[in-house]
């Protein structure tokens, strides 16, 4: 199955727009999302955690081994994933 990494549609009103910008734009100001993707090349934004849950699951975990025990961010190599926790925000404390 293919999924496109950027829809013109506005997946909760089911509205449409010349350019995956605009659909975002739109989100941001009618829907207002509370959660957003943290990956650095993903800009998808949701208003339930559960939304975004199944989002990062599904597009990002699948090949993910290893993970932040912090703040849940999953990586494909052990170093990447250890460099991270030494830097996580939620470390901070
Ligand atoms: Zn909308
Ligand atoms: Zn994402
Ligand atoms: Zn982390």
């Amino acid at each position: 199955m293919h999924f496109p990494t950027t829809s013109k549609n506005c997946h909760y009103c089911k509205k449409h727009f010349n350019s995956a910008a605009n659909v975002r734009t739109h989100i941001r100001k009618l829907h207002k999302p509370k959660f957003s993707c943290p990956e650095e090349d993903c800009d998808f934004q949701f208003i339930m955690y559960s939304e975004y849950k199944r989002h990062y699951i599904t597009k990002h975990t699948i090949e993910k081994q290893y993970f932040c025990p912090l703040c849940d961010k999953g990586y494909k190599y052990e170093g990447h994933c250890k460099t991270h926790i030494s830097n996580c925000k939620a470390n901070t404390k």
